[in-house]
């Protein structure tokens, strides 16, 4: 396929100015992460229908999955009695004939006619005795008419061949994907440079760049998948290993930290005045924070711990350190929601101290000596003391942790003409509830020291859990009407619709809302919460639920993180097959936070026994950690954390799992910086890495 009006077309153009995209696309492939030619040719298949065995027509055999290459003898539209369109084509090739029915589609034979060589995929059905193609996917294979016989076409992307089939979105389709992918992959290729260096290609004997890119999408066969995938996965795993290692030795060397003075006797009040006592894990944490912050390195600290382990009592004795060595705390969080509890939650613990603490969201800016926000305080937060230290909850979700970074190298108060402070550079404590073991925890962030809260604050109950089959949804409600009843109150998450927060998902939230609400008798409050409700409605859906004016909240599966409502004891979960077993593990944990006893329902209507075997996993095992691992084993590493914007880097391939490719990586990767920390010897390299710097540290 050829394309026009190319010149000028690089890796980095932005999709809207591709030849044929326009803006209406390209709307559209925002959903999908892809803003450039790169992240298009980047954007790969996750599995590949197997059409490559092409049939003569004679030969085909009822029941398999086969193409057939042949000329289109006659095709037209038939009405039937109920007013639906059915094409009815007959395909010829040089053994036989086969009739060809595709339904609703009465738009085929404007491109599909008479005359015309086309190549054929789908499933052989049998009609009577006569086999007969049943909606097979199509394309044709020679623009002009041509009486010689056909020979087999190896140019087919549609069919005849390994088909990819890509992550899609609404109006966006994997034979749309496809197309564009083979217009531009070679356009793509042209224009890019093997970044990965030579030796390493060699020692490991990988595809050259282009190659893999070729195989991925259009694979002649599967060990082709295999051996690109090696390769683009490797790539995922060393680049991210470059930029972890360089982000460190630059980070360290470049800046200095406030150092700080630990009150013990500040400390021991503050601990005295919580309405609990704190776990040896927590203290443990604490101290090991502590130690980072009389350091004048910068500290750069990770703290994990899984739902409810309490990470924010630990941070607030960081900010609180912080306060009393006149430093200011910045503390993010991803949502609204989030960052509203986190100010009230502070508030209670420091406030008694004498410390004020404010919020910076799009809709409510009012500065304190702890400032608790959302990506608004990386984007219009102007600090007007010297911030100590910069807390990033559930790092993972914000992806952000890095532009934070670059936000305190470059907005501390001194830039901007106060010469009196050193050039202080705050600590960086980011947190988060995702279990990812410790080993995998240093490959994706090998720049990070690491916190891990491996225990539970006293008096935590196992949640009760449930895969609930469709046919006992109702006795679920009835279930949860019992609870509300007697006092408690329930989550209930909508159908997983998109992974993001689109008016697809609102709306489907919104209908089930309003099914929910028939469901339960009256006097049983339910709220609807979503990601595009107003903030100051957000707010008080969240305190009306707090105080249970509603009993329950019915939010879309992307509002959940971190919300704490120790009355509900109800957790239920739509299409909880599309979760990672960590995430529901997450959810699952916004339950069980009192003494009352908790429950967890898992409603699917997948019924693949894979996924039914993964979803009764959770009804035996409670430690995130064990899940994780869980997952890690049945569907890889990417899917379960969550991990696609793990700061730096896509992991799309990369298996996270494999030992030996993460450690080949890391040492590879060390070689390079401690030989050639500035990367002379490797431009391609360098320009690689100075191009993603770029893109990630740009606002979306
Ligand atoms: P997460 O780690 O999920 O962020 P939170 O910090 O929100 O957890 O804490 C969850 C709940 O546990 C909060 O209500 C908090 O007050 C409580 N909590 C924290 N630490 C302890 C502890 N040591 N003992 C009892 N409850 C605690
Ligand atoms: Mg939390």
């Amino acid at each position: 396929m050829t394309v026009d009006n190319t010149s000028g077309v690089n890796p980095h153009t932005p999709i809207e100015n591709l030849p044929g995209v326009g803006t209406y696309y390209a709307r559209k492939l925002k959903k999908l992460e892809i803003k450039t030619l790169e992240d298009l040719i980047y954007h790969f298949p996750f599995r590949y229908d197997d059409f490559s065995q092409i049939s003569t027509i004679s030969n085909i055999v009822p029941g398999e999955k086969i193409s057939v290459q042949g000329v289109i003898w006659q095709i037209k539209n038939i009405r039937t009695r109920r007013g639906k369109f059915v094409t009815v084509a007959t395909i010829a090739d040089q053994s036989s004939t086969i009739e060809v029915i595709w339904f609703n589609q009465p738009y085929l034979t404007k491109t599909l006619k008479a005359g015309l060589p086309v190549s054929l995929s789908g499933k052989v059905q049998l009609d009577g005795n006569r086999p007969k193609l049943v909606s097979p996917s199509y394309e044709i294979i020679r623009s002009t008419v041509n009486r010689e016989p056909l020979t087999v076409n190896q140019n087919t992307i549609h069919t005849g061949r390994l088909v990819p089939i890509y992550p899609e979105t609404e109006g966006l389709s994997s034979k749309w994907l496809r197309t564009e992918i083979a217009k531009f992959l070679p356009i793509y290729k042209q224009n890019s440079k093997d970044f990965l260096p030579k030796n390493i290609i060699e020692n490991q004997k990988f595809e050259s760049l282009n190659s893999a890119l070729q195989k991925i999408h259009f694979p002649e066969k599967y060990d082709d998948v295999i051996s690109a995938r090696e390769r683009l996965g490797f790539d995922e795993i060393f680049i991210t290993q470059l930029m972890s290692q360089l982000r460190k030795k630059e980070w360290q060397q470049r800046s200095t930290a406030p150092k700080m003075h630990i009150n013990k006797n500040k400390l021991t009040k503050f601990a005295n005045n919580l309405p609990f006592t704190l776990t040896t894990a927590q203290k443990r944490a604490m101290r090991e924070i502590f130690n980072n912050l009389e350091s004048q390195r910068p500290t750069n600290r990770l703290l994990e711990g899984d739902v409810g382990s309490g990470k924010t009592v630990v941070a607030a004795a960081a900010a609180l350190v912080a306060y009393d060595n006149g430093l200011d705390t910045l503390f993010a969080a991803p949502t609204e929601i989030l960052t509203f509890q986190h100010q009230n939650t502070l508030d209670s613990i420091l406030k008694p101290l004498g410390i004020k603490v404010g919020i910076w969201t799009a809709s409510k800016k009012q500065k304190g000596d702890i400032t608790c926000g959302t990506h608004a305080l990386l984007t219009s937060f102007k600090p007007e003391r010297q911030i100590g230290l910069v807390i990033v909850d559930e790092q993972h979700r914000f992806g952000v942790a890095q532009r934070a970074k670059l936000f305190l190298s470059q907005n501390s108060p001194q830039k901007r003409g106060s010469p009196k402070a050193a050039k202080l550079t705050p600590h960086l404590l980011t947190m988060t509830a995702t279990p990812i073991p410790r080993t995998l925890a240093l490959t994706l962030y090998g720049d990070l020291d690491l916190s891990i809260l491996d225990e539970m604050p006293k008096g935590r109950q196992k949640i009760a859990t449930f895969v609930v089959p469709n046919f006992k949804r109702n006795d679920a409600y009835g279930f949860i009407e019992k609870e509300v009843k007697g006092g408690r109150q329930a989550f209930i998450l909508t159908p997983f619709v998109e992974p993001s927060e689109t008016m697809a998902t609102v709306k489907s939230a919104t209908q089930e809302f309003e099914n929910l609400k028939t469901k339960f008798p009256k006097k049983i409050k339910l709220g609807l919460l979503h990601g595009r409700l107003k903030s100051k409605d957000k707010e008080k859906i969240i305190k009306d639920f707090k105080n249970n004016k509603i009993q329950i909240l019915v939010a879309t599966p992307v509002v959940e993180v971190g919300i704490d409502i120790p009355n509900a004891t109800i957790m239920l979960i739509e299409s909880a097959e599309r979760f990672g077993l960590a995430q529901l593990h997450q959810l699952r944990g916004r339950v069980g936070r009192s003494e009352h006893k908790s429950y967890c329902f898992l409603f699917t209507d997948s019924r693949a026994e894979n996924s039914i075997k993964r979803l009764k996993s959770m009804e035996k095992i409670h430690v995130g950690f064990e899940l994780a691992d869980l997952d890690l084993k049945m569907r890889g590493a990417g899917e379960i954390f969550g991990l696609t914007q793990s700061g730096f880097f896509n992991f799309k391939v990369a298996d996270l799992s494999n030992q030996k490719l993460i450690s080949t990586a890391q040492a590879e990767a060390r070689k390079i910086i401690d030989s050639d920390p500035n990367l002379k010897k490797y431009p391609q390299l360098s320009t690689k890495l100075s191009t993603l710097n770029l893109q990630y540290s740009q606002p979306n």
